[in-house]
């Protein structure tokens, strides 16, 4: 391992390997490091939409794909409304997802090397240190992309907002919900509310794999309570869960900073996740392209300094994040209590939720004012389902 490269990049998740492999085919030197020896388990339900898969490009050819995703289906009370969008995305298993990006990293010439933990960073005027294996590393920038329990990211870049992270919790069961190639969704009506109460969860989602189904919910309430409601919803359905279950914080809200003059922070770890569904495979690699090009813009002498980069995630995931939190607000209210069921039945019969599920899954441009467009038409929807 040479003493100095272009590029560090900590942590060979999603957003890290992206961004190892967007640097290294732009001719820098690149060393991506992860403390774990890969194939590696991470906490995941492993949906991965649409509009993650494009920002891979032709690389989503190659995903170890479990099984595509062509609709949505909402269960509630037994009962199950369905939308049949067309391909809206696919689940994966993370430890594949994950290996295949660090695969791909390493053949565009990146350096590899896992099982090594990025101990410190110390940052200078001239150039960025990593205290790797007892040896001080080198580079002219740093990516973290440690995950959002990085500890180097809070000393570099300082803590999420108050009310930034969030619980999420996932289990694999075997047996079937009888949806096909849908992703589920289960809402707490009558039948499971005292489930969901217990864990201050408000929808529970259910994406099929090869072997099964992966339950995963969202909450602000603590590890044991999310998986156990899990088991719950699970016991409820007829499935039977297959291991213990995982439970890991995720981070809806950007850190303080997002970036210094040589060091930035991408995926979970800039705090980019959605807070309605915990997605966070697009912000990381969306955060992993935008980061690449700021690192190969200032090393081109294009720009001078790495606040590109800052401003246009957060202009991007601040937004989103708060179009994400309004609408999921509104949908929890509208879908609780009487009137879930005359809700979800006008939902159905209407085009313009299919479109906007569509539009969202594939980041059509427009997908965002789509989404807050559905709010005012709320009450006419839940008339329309009540007639229904
Ligand atoms: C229960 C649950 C379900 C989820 N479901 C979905 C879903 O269905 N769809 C979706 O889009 N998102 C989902 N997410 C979110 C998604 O998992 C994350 O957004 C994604 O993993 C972020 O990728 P990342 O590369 O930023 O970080 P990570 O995947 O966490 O990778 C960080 C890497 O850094 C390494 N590392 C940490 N510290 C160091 C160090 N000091 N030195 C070297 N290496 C280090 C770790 O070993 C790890 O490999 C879910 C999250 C949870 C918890």
């Amino acid at each position: 391992m040479p003493d100095r490269y272009d590029v560090i990049v900590s942590g060979a998740g999603p957003s890290g390997s992206w961004t190892a492999l967007r640097c290294s085919e732009a001719g820098l030197s690149v060393l991506l490091l992860d403390k774990r020896e890969f194939p590696r388990e991470k906490c995941c339900a492993g949906g991965l939409l649409h509009r993650a898969e494009v920002l891979l490009g032709p690389r989503a050819d190659g995903l170890p794909v479990q099984r595509r995703i062509g609709g949505i289906s909402i269960g509630m009370d037994g009962q199950t409304y369905r939308w049949s969008t067309g391909e809206l995305g696919s689940t994966v298993h993370r430890s594949e997802l994950d290996n295949y990006l660090l695969t791909l990293a390493e053949r565009s010439g990146c350096e590899t090397r896992t099982g090594a933990r990025v101990l410190r960073i110390r940052e200078s005027e001239a150039k960025v240190e990593a205290m790797v294996e007892g040896k001080a590393i080198e580079a002219d920038y740093l990516v973290i992309a440690e995950g959002t329990a990085s500890g180097n990211a809070a000393g570099t870049l300082g803590p999420y907002p108050r009310g930034g992270l969030i619980n999420a919790a996932a289990i694999m069961c075997e047996g079937d919900m009888g949806w096909g190639e849908s992703a589920g969704f289960l809402l707490p009506g009558r039948r499971d509310a005292a489930i969901f109460a217990s864990a201050g969860a408000r929808i529970c989602a259910a994406f099929p794999v090869r072997s099964g189904v992966v339950l995963s919910t969202v909450s602000g309430s603590s590890g044991p309570s999310l998986i156990k409601a899990l088991e719950g919803v699970a016991r409820a359905n007829g499935l039977m869960t297959n291991g213990k279950g995982c439970c890991h914080p995720i981070a809806v809200r950007p850190r303080t900073r997002l970036a210094t003059d040589r060091c930035l922070a991408v995926g979970d770890c800039a705090g980019l996740a959605s807070p309605f569904s915990g997605e966070g495979l697009t912000p990381s690699l969306a955060s992993a392209n935008d980061a690449a090009e700021a690192i190969i813009d200032r090393s081109r002498g294009l720009s001078s300094s790495l606040q590109e980069y800052e401003r246009s995630v957060r202009d991007r995931v601040e937004r989103a994040q708060m179009i994400a939190r309004i609408t999921g607000e509104a949908l929890h209210l509208a879908l609780r209590g009487r009137w879930a069921r005359s809700l979800l039945g006008g939902l159905e019969r209407d085009q313009a939720f299919e479109k906007a599920i569509v539009s969202v899954a594939r980041q059509e441009k427009g997908s965002q004012a789509f989404l807050l467009g559905m709010l005012p038409r709320l009450p006419a929807l839940l008339a329309s389902g009540a007639g229904g």
